[in-house]
């Protein structure tokens, strides 16, 4: 018996498991590795702190989404040893593999940062959406929040999902507006970045909609610390954001255990390589969806697109046959702006996003980079298509690699990292 070990039962995790334990033969037994017992919708905490969703629509059980025949083992990877081909668990278990794939994404650490988490204001005037508490507690903090200064920030970068932030501060304007009291907030939106986001095209239609709305941008903010007491935003360069309620999206790092194997970068992302999701050093090694140091957004969409070409390549590799697929770092992203719409992004690592329509030329349905109706239904649509098509592995009639079809390339076509 050849053994596949996961780890993590994430969105990569789960698609990975169900999609290989159906196509592997029986020489196979696939086992995932996981701490929780419920699997989170994460997209959804966006919306939950504006009350549109609730925990139950976001949560399900970890063994309902795995298919049967799918060994499932509660636990928490203390190590991975590959030079003997085994992870340890933090209760002292020792699990063999011959294969093993690590998909256990990245976390908020909001400890990484002074003052943030152990400045006395962590979840009362300061908070994140990015964990179910989080997004919980932020929704108590909106209801009560009837005027100030608001500040929403990205401490730095790569995050998980980099437009989150933008969506949350569109959809607090419109939250603030619908009720009657927008003229009585002050909204900043502060970045690291030297623009709105990362790209060019993208940048700049962000930047001009943060204008339109008022809402006031702090670039090259890179920040040293929460002063808690005096509610206040300390930059390295010693600028200084007052304010009443700060929204913030703390560091994000890969998984302790990966620095503890030898595995990954400072941030603890594992090394692959960016077409193949293998391992350099390690060829039964792969790492897949927000654990691995890709060059491309962190997003759901890149680990749904990355693991069908990783399947190919796997199959391949398991078979002795040298692997023929390429990722091409391609990612989309629904960008909700408020009042009912959304834009939505499409690129890859050569290509950053730009204006047309997606899927099909002229058509659409979806349009890039402007904002509609339909993009924001796509949005909301999503939330199905994950837990019924995504999860169990179906195929979804979108190709896996990045098209131009459609696109309207711009005359500056340089690309910077997400
Ligand atoms: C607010 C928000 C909005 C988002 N919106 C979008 C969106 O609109 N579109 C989009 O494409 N993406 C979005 N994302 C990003 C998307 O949710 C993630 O990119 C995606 O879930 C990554 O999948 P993953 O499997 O790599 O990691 P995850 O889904 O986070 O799974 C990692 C798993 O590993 C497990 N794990 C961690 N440590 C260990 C350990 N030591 N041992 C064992 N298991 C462990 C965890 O319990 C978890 O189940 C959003 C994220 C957030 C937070």
């Amino acid at each position: 018996m050849r053994r596949l070990l996961i780890l993590g039962a994430g969105t990569a995790g789960t698609m990975a498991a169900n999609v290989l334990h159906r196509r592997l033969d029986d020489d196979w037994e696939v086992t995932v590795v996981e701490p929780s017992g419920a699997h989170l919708y994460q997209p959804g905490l966006l919306f939950l702190p504006f009350g549109r969703y609730d925990t139950a629509d976001l949560k399900r059980p970890t063994h309902s989404t795995l298919h049967q025949g799918i060994h499932r083992v509660r636990g928490e990877v203390e190590r991975v040893v590959p030079e003997a081909d085994t992870v340890e668990l933090t209760d002292g278990r020792r699990l063999p593999y011959d294969e093993l794939v690590i998909a256990t994404g990245t976390t908020p650490r909001p400890d990484q940062t002074p003052g943030m988490l152990d400045g006395g204001e962590w979840h009362r005037s300061v908070h994140e959406f990015y964990t179910l508490p989080g997004a919980l507690a932020l929704r108590e903090a909106l209801r009560g929040f009837h005027g100030g200064r608001l500040l929403v920030h990205i401490t730095e970068m790569p995050i998980k999902c980099p437009v989150a932030p933008l969506e949350f501060t569109f959809l607090a304007d419109a939250f603030f507006d619908d009720l009657g009291i927008r003229d009585r907030v002050d909204i900043t939106y502060v970045t690291p970045l030297s623009a709105a986001f990362t790209q060019p095209v993208a940048a700049r239609e962000l930047g001009h909609m943060l204008e339109r709305r008022g809402i006031a941008l702090e670039t090259d903010f890179v920040v040293e610390r929460v002063d808690a007491e005096r509610k206040r935003l300390v930059s390295f360069d010693e600028r200084e954001l007052p304010f009443d309620l700060l929204v913030t999206v703390p560091l994000n790092m890969g998984a302790d255990f990966v620095a503890r194997s030898g595995l990954g970068d400072e941030l603890h992302y594992v090394h692959v390589d960016r077409h193949t999701s293998q391992s350099p050093d390690w060829p039964n090694v792969w790492a897949l969806g927000d654990a691995a140091d890709l060059p491309t957004s962190k997003a759901g969409s890149v680990a749904h697109f990355s693991v069908e070409v990783f399947v190919e390549n796997f199959l391949q590799h398991v078979a002795g046959e040298p692997m023929t697929h390429a990722f091409d770092g391609h990612a989309n992203c629904y960008v909700e702006s408020g009042h009912g719409k959304a834009m939505l992004i499409d690129f890859n690592y050569d290509t950053q996003p730009l204006t047309g329509t997606y899927p099909v030329p002229r058509v659409g349905p979806f349009r890039l980079l402007e904002e509609t109706r339909v993009n924001h239904l796509g949005k909301l649509a999503f939330r199905h298509l994950y837990w019924n098509v995504l999860l169990p592995g179906r195929p979804l009639p979108l190709p896996a690699h990045m098209s131009m079809a459609g696109k309207h390339p711009e005359p500056s076509h340089e690309t910077v990292e997400v």
